[in-house]
């Protein structure tokens, strides 16, 4: 799966969430992209400039793939985003990034996403029921209101489906201590972790949160090389 230039035809953009867009590609060289769920395409903007955009979709049918975007920071990514439509055609570079589940891995997966950081998480989820997961999982997922928890409802319907998956979305209120992304995701991992042993940890999200996680799932006994993180921001 080495990274190269690619090129795709945006065939539907949708709005999951009032700054939250989501894109369907099709891809048209390579005609599939092989990739592993959690890997993300890299945009260029310029000779130094590039944004990052992790792949929602699963790879199942590499034909296509989905990307999501939070587009509030409003920069250039951002722009991009908001300017696809149906027909428009972009290049990318990928596959790229080493933010991916391993099956071969017998650990219990806690999978934590701080908002947008949902992203890489949805694909390996997707992936890992779509072919079959016994074991144990629990994923933890932090919002400011749940309009903005994109993909929760394929999320509630696994924990239905699955006994052994756990799915607790957080959302922010506005006094208690979930207000804060960082707060709200290590108070929920706090209370959902009580024993770390043979678990491995995957968050997304941004840098602060990350390193609260990563605190107190280490704080818990955790080694620091168990808490795989992709840093958007
Ligand atoms: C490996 C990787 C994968 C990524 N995957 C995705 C993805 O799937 N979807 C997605 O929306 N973004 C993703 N990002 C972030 C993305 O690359 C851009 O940084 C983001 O779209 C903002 O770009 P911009 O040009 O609009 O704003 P910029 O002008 O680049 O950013 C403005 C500021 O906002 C910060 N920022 C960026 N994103 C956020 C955010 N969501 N919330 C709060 N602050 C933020 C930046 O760090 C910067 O300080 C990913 C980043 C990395 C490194």
């Amino acid at each position: 799966m080495k990274p190269r230039e690619c090129r795709a035809r945006v065939t539907a953009v949708r709005r999951l969430a009032p700054e939250v867009l989501e894109a369907e590609l099709a891809m048209v060289e390579p005609p599939a992209l092989d990739f592993a769920a959690g890997q993300w395409v890299s945009v260029p903007f310029g000779p130094k400039t590039v944004r990052a955009y992790s792949i929602a979709s699963p790879p199942l049918d590499g034909r296509h793939v989905t990307l999501c975007a939070d587009v509030a920071p409003g920069g250039l990514g951002s722009r991009w985003f908001r300017g696809l439509a149906p027909g428009a055609e972009v290049a990318f570079k990928g596959p790229l990034g080493g933010f991916v589940f391993s099956r071969a891995d017998a650990r219990r997966p806690l999978f934590v996403a701080e908002e947008i950081g949902i992203v890489p998480i949805r694909a390996m989820l997707a992936e890992l029921y779509a072919t079959g997961f016994g074991r144990p999982a629990a994923l933890v997922y932090w919002a400011r209101d749940p309009g903005w928890l994109v993909y929760g409802g394929e999320f509630s319907s696994l924990s239905r489906r699955y006994p052994n998956f756990a799915y607790h979305p957080v959302v922010a209120s506005a006094d208690g201590p979930w207000r804060h992304a960082p707060d709200g995701l290590a108070e929920i991992v706090g209370r959902v972790v009580a024993d770390v042993t043979g678990l491995v940890a995957y968050v997304a999200g941004g840098s602060a949160a990350i390193d609260r996680v990563r605190d107190v799932l280490m704080a818990r006994g955790l080694d620091r090389k168990s808490v795989k993180w992709e840093k958007f921001w």
